[in-house]
Protein backbone atom coordinates (compact mmCIF):
# COMPACT_ATOMS: atom_id res chain seq x y z
CA UNK A 1 0.00 0.00 0.00
CA UNK A 2 1.40 3.02 -0.79
CA UNK A 3 2.13 5.48 1.91
CA UNK A 4 0.10 8.61 2.13
CA UNK A 5 1.68 12.19 2.54
CA UNK A 6 1.80 13.01 6.18
CA UNK A 7 1.05 16.56 8.00
CA UNK A 8 2.99 17.47 11.27
CA UNK A 9 1.77 20.37 13.36
CA UNK A 10 3.62 21.16 16.50
CA UNK A 11 7.64 21.01 16.08
CA UNK A 12 8.42 21.65 19.71
CA UNK A 13 10.38 19.19 21.96
CA UNK A 14 8.51 16.77 21.02
CA UNK A 15 7.38 17.22 17.69
CA UNK A 16 10.78 18.05 16.00
CA UNK A 17 12.34 14.63 16.63
CA UNK A 18 8.94 13.23 16.06
CA UNK A 19 8.96 14.76 12.70
CA UNK A 20 12.72 13.27 11.95
CA UNK A 21 11.21 9.63 12.37
CA UNK A 22 8.61 10.09 10.80
CA UNK A 23 10.80 10.84 7.78
CA UNK A 24 13.00 7.79 8.94
CA UNK A 25 10.56 5.66 8.56
CA UNK A 26 9.89 6.49 4.51
CA UNK A 27 6.89 9.17 4.83
CA UNK A 28 6.88 12.22 3.02
CA UNK A 29 6.37 14.88 5.13
CA UNK A 30 5.01 18.23 5.33
CA UNK A 31 5.04 20.43 8.56
CA UNK A 32 3.96 23.96 10.09
CA UNK A 33 3.98 25.59 13.53
CA UNK A 34 3.85 29.00 14.65
CA UNK A 35 7.47 29.39 15.32
CA UNK A 36 8.69 29.31 12.07
CA UNK A 37 12.17 28.85 12.77
CA UNK A 38 10.91 25.39 14.20
CA UNK A 39 9.57 24.66 10.69
CA UNK A 40 12.73 25.90 8.84
CA UNK A 41 14.93 24.09 11.06
CA UNK A 42 13.06 20.56 10.67
CA UNK A 43 12.63 21.34 7.14
CA UNK A 44 16.71 21.33 6.86
CA UNK A 45 17.32 18.09 9.07
CA UNK A 46 14.75 16.00 7.97
CA UNK A 47 14.07 17.66 4.34
CA UNK A 48 10.30 17.62 5.18
CA UNK A 49 8.01 20.13 2.95
CA UNK A 50 6.95 23.51 5.00
CA UNK A 51 3.17 24.11 4.59
CA UNK A 52 2.40 27.89 3.48
CA UNK A 53 -0.48 27.56 5.76
CA UNK A 54 -2.78 25.28 7.46
CA UNK A 55 -5.34 24.42 5.30
CA UNK A 56 -2.94 23.37 2.36
CA UNK A 57 -1.17 21.48 4.39
CA UNK A 58 -4.93 19.53 5.71
CA UNK A 59 -5.50 19.55 1.44
CA UNK A 60 -2.37 17.91 0.83
CA UNK A 61 -1.97 14.79 3.45
CA UNK A 62 -4.00 12.12 4.20
CA UNK A 63 -3.06 11.79 7.55
CA UNK A 64 -2.60 14.99 9.64
CA UNK A 65 -1.04 14.90 13.08
CA UNK A 66 -1.34 17.24 15.64
CA UNK A 67 1.57 18.12 18.58
CA UNK A 68 0.32 21.01 20.25
CA UNK A 69 0.27 22.29 23.74
CA UNK A 70 -3.24 21.03 24.74
CA UNK A 71 -7.15 20.12 23.09
CA UNK A 72 -7.88 23.67 22.77
CA UNK A 73 -5.32 24.15 20.19
CA UNK A 74 -5.86 21.41 18.52
CA UNK A 75 -9.99 22.26 18.41
CA UNK A 76 -8.69 25.60 17.20
CA UNK A 77 -6.22 24.29 14.48
CA UNK A 78 -8.78 21.58 13.35
CA UNK A 79 -12.33 23.97 13.23
CA UNK A 80 -11.16 27.77 13.55
CA UNK A 81 -8.28 27.42 11.51
CA UNK A 82 -10.13 25.83 8.48
CA UNK A 83 -8.24 22.60 8.49
CA UNK A 84 -11.13 20.45 8.90
CA UNK A 85 -12.94 22.42 6.10
CA UNK A 86 -9.77 21.83 3.46
CA UNK A 87 -9.26 18.09 4.20
CA UNK A 88 -10.63 15.51 1.88
CA UNK A 89 -13.43 13.62 3.32
CA UNK A 90 -11.67 10.38 4.65
CA UNK A 91 -8.26 12.22 5.91
CA UNK A 92 -7.32 11.10 9.36
CA UNK A 93 -6.88 13.16 11.79
CA UNK A 94 -4.37 12.17 14.75
CA UNK A 95 -3.85 14.15 17.91
CA UNK A 96 -1.23 13.05 19.95
CA UNK A 97 -0.39 16.13 22.29
CA UNK A 98 -1.86 15.61 25.31
CA UNK A 99 -5.31 16.61 25.80
CA UNK A 100 -8.68 16.63 27.65
CA UNK A 101 -10.23 13.55 26.61
CA UNK A 102 -13.68 14.91 26.74
CA UNK A 103 -12.94 17.98 25.04
CA UNK A 104 -11.24 15.07 22.26
CA UNK A 105 -14.68 13.23 22.37
CA UNK A 106 -16.41 16.19 21.51
CA UNK A 107 -14.43 17.27 19.15
CA UNK A 108 -14.22 14.01 17.17
CA UNK A 109 -18.17 14.04 16.82
CA UNK A 110 -17.94 17.46 14.94
CA UNK A 111 -15.22 16.01 12.70
CA UNK A 112 -16.92 12.93 12.02
CA UNK A 113 -20.01 15.00 10.99
CA UNK A 114 -17.35 16.21 8.42
CA UNK A 115 -16.91 13.13 6.93
CA UNK A 116 -13.13 12.97 8.47
CA UNK A 117 -11.59 10.48 11.04
CA UNK A 118 -10.18 11.07 13.72
CA UNK A 119 -7.81 9.45 16.71
CA UNK A 120 -6.22 10.27 19.69
CA UNK A 121 -2.98 8.97 20.21
CA UNK A 122 -1.30 10.60 22.73
CA UNK A 123 2.46 9.61 24.13
CA UNK A 124 4.85 8.88 26.82
CA UNK A 125 8.92 8.82 27.18
CA UNK A 126 9.89 12.18 26.94
CA UNK A 127 12.41 13.89 24.40
CA UNK A 128 14.36 11.08 24.71
CA UNK A 129 11.73 8.87 23.66
CA UNK A 130 10.75 11.29 20.79
CA UNK A 131 14.30 11.58 19.62
CA UNK A 132 14.80 7.22 19.94
CA UNK A 133 11.53 6.48 18.35
CA UNK A 134 10.77 4.57 21.55
CA UNK A 135 7.63 6.56 22.64
CA UNK A 136 4.77 4.49 24.31
CA UNK A 137 1.45 5.27 22.60
CA UNK A 138 -2.05 5.42 23.93
CA UNK A 139 -4.51 5.11 21.19
CA UNK A 140 -8.46 5.44 21.45
CA UNK A 141 -11.13 5.42 18.43
CA UNK A 142 -12.17 3.09 15.70
CA UNK A 143 -10.20 0.10 15.40
CA UNK A 144 -9.76 0.09 11.47
CA UNK A 145 -8.64 3.79 11.79
CA UNK A 146 -6.12 2.57 14.14
CA UNK A 147 -5.23 -0.17 11.93
CA UNK A 148 -4.84 2.48 9.33
CA UNK A 149 -2.49 4.40 11.33
CA UNK A 150 -0.12 1.56 13.17
CA UNK A 151 2.71 1.91 10.22
CA UNK A 152 2.86 5.39 10.85
CA UNK A 153 2.35 5.90 14.77
CA UNK A 154 5.51 2.54 14.80
CA UNK A 155 7.77 4.90 13.45
CA UNK A 156 7.25 7.27 16.40
CA UNK A 157 6.78 4.39 19.23
CA UNK A 158 8.23 1.44 20.62
CA UNK A 159 4.92 -0.10 22.39
CA UNK A 160 1.12 0.68 20.99
CA UNK A 161 -1.53 0.08 23.14
CA UNK A 162 -5.40 0.34 22.26
CA UNK A 163 -6.81 1.65 25.26
CA UNK A 164 -10.51 2.00 24.12
CA UNK A 165 -12.69 4.40 22.74
CA UNK A 166 -11.67 7.87 21.50
CA UNK A 167 -10.42 9.73 24.32
CA UNK A 168 -9.48 7.11 26.24
CA UNK A 169 -5.55 7.40 25.14
CA UNK A 170 -5.74 11.03 26.46
CA UNK A 171 -7.36 9.56 30.06
CA UNK A 172 -5.00 6.93 30.02
CA UNK A 173 -2.24 9.88 29.28
CA UNK A 174 -3.51 12.66 32.32
CA UNK A 175 -4.05 10.00 34.79
CA UNK A 176 0.06 8.56 34.05
CA UNK A 177 1.30 11.57 33.96
CA UNK A 178 -1.09 12.33 37.87
CA UNK A 179 1.04 9.53 38.86
CA UNK A 180 4.16 10.50 37.68
CA UNK A 181 3.65 14.05 39.05
CA UNK A 182 2.56 12.18 42.61
CA UNK A 183 5.94 10.64 42.02
CA UNK A 184 7.98 13.50 42.32
CA UNK A 185 6.09 15.10 45.00
CA UNK A 186 6.76 12.12 47.09
CA UNK A 187 10.51 12.10 46.41
CA UNK A 188 11.45 15.48 46.93
CA UNK A 189 9.54 15.97 49.83
CA UNK A 190 11.34 12.36 51.06
CA UNK A 191 14.72 14.16 50.34
CA UNK A 192 13.90 17.52 51.70
CA UNK A 193 12.79 16.13 54.88
CA UNK A 194 15.64 13.80 54.82
CA UNK A 195 18.22 16.23 53.99
CA UNK A 196 16.73 17.98 57.18
CA UNK A 197 17.60 15.46 59.21
CA UNK A 198 21.04 14.89 58.24
CA UNK A 199 20.63 12.63 55.27
CA UNK A 200 22.41 12.76 51.82
CA UNK A 201 19.93 13.30 49.36
CA UNK A 202 22.25 11.68 46.31
CA UNK A 203 22.77 8.62 48.99
CA UNK A 204 19.20 8.56 49.83
CA UNK A 205 18.13 8.27 45.86
CA UNK A 206 21.03 5.43 45.14
CA UNK A 207 18.66 3.91 48.52
CA UNK A 208 15.17 4.29 47.30
CA UNK A 209 16.64 3.27 43.43
CA UNK A 210 17.27 -0.60 45.04
CA UNK A 211 14.28 -0.65 47.45
CA UNK A 212 10.78 0.34 47.52
CA UNK A 213 10.14 3.54 47.33
CA UNK A 214 11.76 3.94 43.92
CA UNK A 215 9.65 5.81 41.11
CA UNK A 216 10.45 7.07 38.00
CA UNK A 217 11.61 10.41 39.85
CA UNK A 218 13.86 8.96 41.32
CA UNK A 219 15.08 6.66 38.81
CA UNK A 220 15.51 9.41 35.87
CA UNK A 221 15.20 12.11 37.43
CA UNK A 222 16.49 13.27 40.87
CA UNK A 223 20.67 12.60 40.07
CA UNK A 224 19.70 13.55 36.73
CA UNK A 225 18.29 17.14 36.80
CA UNK A 226 17.41 17.98 40.48
CA UNK A 227 20.75 17.57 43.22
CA UNK A 228 22.75 18.69 39.95
CA UNK A 229 19.86 21.97 39.68
CA UNK A 230 20.18 22.08 36.09
CA UNK A 231 16.33 21.31 35.72
CA UNK A 232 16.82 19.95 31.64
CA UNK A 233 14.33 17.31 31.30
CA UNK A 234 12.30 18.96 29.05
CA UNK A 235 8.83 18.77 30.10
CA UNK A 236 7.72 22.60 31.25
CA UNK A 237 6.16 23.06 34.24
CA UNK A 238 2.78 24.35 32.62
CA UNK A 239 2.24 21.19 30.66
CA UNK A 240 2.75 19.16 33.43
CA UNK A 241 0.08 21.20 35.64
CA UNK A 242 -1.97 20.94 32.56
CA UNK A 243 -2.34 17.08 33.11
CA UNK A 244 -2.72 17.02 36.46
CA UNK A 245 -5.54 19.44 35.98
CA UNK A 246 -7.17 17.28 33.30
CA UNK A 247 -6.61 13.61 35.31
CA UNK A 248 -8.81 15.93 38.27
CA UNK A 249 -11.47 16.78 35.74
CA UNK A 250 -11.82 13.58 34.40
CA UNK A 251 -11.88 12.04 37.85
CA UNK A 252 -14.71 14.66 38.65
CA UNK A 253 -16.67 14.02 35.74
CA UNK A 254 -17.06 10.45 36.56
CA UNK A 255 -17.82 11.63 40.59
CA UNK A 256 -14.74 9.68 42.65
CA UNK A 257 -13.66 11.31 45.02
CA UNK A 258 -9.91 12.10 44.56
CA UNK A 259 -8.48 14.46 47.59
CA UNK A 260 -4.82 12.78 47.04
CA UNK A 261 -5.00 14.02 43.25
CA UNK A 262 -6.58 17.50 44.54
CA UNK A 263 -3.68 18.11 46.65
CA UNK A 264 -1.43 17.18 44.10
CA UNK A 265 -2.94 19.56 41.63
CA UNK A 266 -2.68 22.59 44.39
CA UNK A 267 0.97 21.24 45.08
CA UNK A 268 1.77 21.93 41.39
CA UNK A 269 -0.50 25.02 41.15
CA UNK A 270 1.93 26.61 43.80
CA UNK A 271 4.95 25.75 41.84
CA UNK A 272 3.61 27.32 38.74
CA UNK A 273 2.49 30.37 40.20
CA UNK A 274 6.32 30.80 41.89
CA UNK A 275 8.54 29.77 39.11
CA UNK A 276 6.19 30.46 35.39
CA UNK A 277 4.81 27.90 32.59
CA UNK A 278 8.24 27.35 31.27
CA UNK A 279 10.41 26.64 34.32
CA UNK A 280 11.09 22.34 33.69
CA UNK A 281 9.13 20.29 36.01
CA UNK A 282 12.16 19.52 37.96
CA UNK A 283 12.75 22.66 39.12
CA UNK A 284 9.41 22.59 41.52
CA UNK A 285 11.53 20.68 43.71
CA UNK A 286 12.51 24.39 44.58
CA UNK A 287 9.47 26.21 44.93
CA UNK A 288 9.04 27.79 48.35
CA UNK A 289 7.37 25.95 50.84
CA UNK A 290 3.89 27.78 52.24
P1 LIG B 1 6.42 22.61 23.13
O1 LIG B 1 5.83 23.79 23.82
O2 LIG B 1 7.88 22.39 23.14
O3 LIG B 1 5.94 22.59 21.59
C1 LIG B 1 4.65 22.95 21.15
C2 LIG B 1 4.80 23.47 19.73
O4 LIG B 1 3.49 23.72 19.21
C3 LIG B 1 5.57 24.80 19.66
O5 LIG B 1 6.59 24.70 18.70
C4 LIG B 1 4.50 25.82 19.27
O6 LIG B 1 5.01 26.88 18.48
C5 LIG B 1 3.54 24.93 18.49
N1 LIG B 1 2.17 25.46 18.42
C6 LIG B 1 1.37 25.82 19.44
N2 LIG B 1 0.19 26.25 18.98
C7 LIG B 1 0.25 26.16 17.62
C8 LIG B 1 -0.65 26.47 16.58
N3 LIG B 1 -1.87 26.97 16.82
N4 LIG B 1 -0.24 26.28 15.30
C9 LIG B 1 1.00 25.78 15.04
N5 LIG B 1 1.90 25.47 16.00
C10 LIG B 1 1.52 25.66 17.27
O7 LIG B 1 5.63 21.35 23.75
P2 LIG B 1 6.12 19.81 23.77
O8 LIG B 1 6.90 19.59 25.02
O9 LIG B 1 6.65 19.44 22.43
O10 LIG B 1 4.70 19.10 24.02
C11 LIG B 1 3.74 18.95 22.96
C12 LIG B 1 2.61 18.07 23.52
O11 LIG B 1 3.16 16.80 23.93
C13 LIG B 1 1.91 18.64 24.77
O12 LIG B 1 0.54 18.32 24.73
C14 LIG B 1 2.62 17.93 25.91
O13 LIG B 1 1.81 17.87 27.08
C15 LIG B 1 2.87 16.56 25.30
N6 LIG B 1 4.01 15.80 25.85
C16 LIG B 1 5.22 16.41 26.12
C17 LIG B 1 6.28 15.65 26.61
C18 LIG B 1 7.64 16.26 26.93
O14 LIG B 1 8.47 15.59 27.59
N7 LIG B 1 7.94 17.48 26.51
C19 LIG B 1 6.12 14.27 26.82
C20 LIG B 1 4.89 13.68 26.48
C21 LIG B 1 3.85 14.46 26.00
Amino acid sequence: MNKPRVGLVGLGKMGAPMAANIVQGGYSLTVFDLNEDAAKQVATSTGAVVAANLQDLARDCGMVIAMVPDGKAVRHLFLDQGMADAASPGTIFIDMSSSDPNGTRALGAEMTARGLKFIDAPVSGGVKGAENGTLSIMIGGDDAVIDACEPLLSTMGGQLFRTGALGCGHAMKALNNYVSAAGVVAAIEALRMGEAFGLDPTHMTDILNVSTGRNNTTEKKIKQHVIPQTYGSGFSLGLMCKDIATAVSIGQSVNQNIPFAESCLTYWNDALETLGPDADHTAAVDKPQK
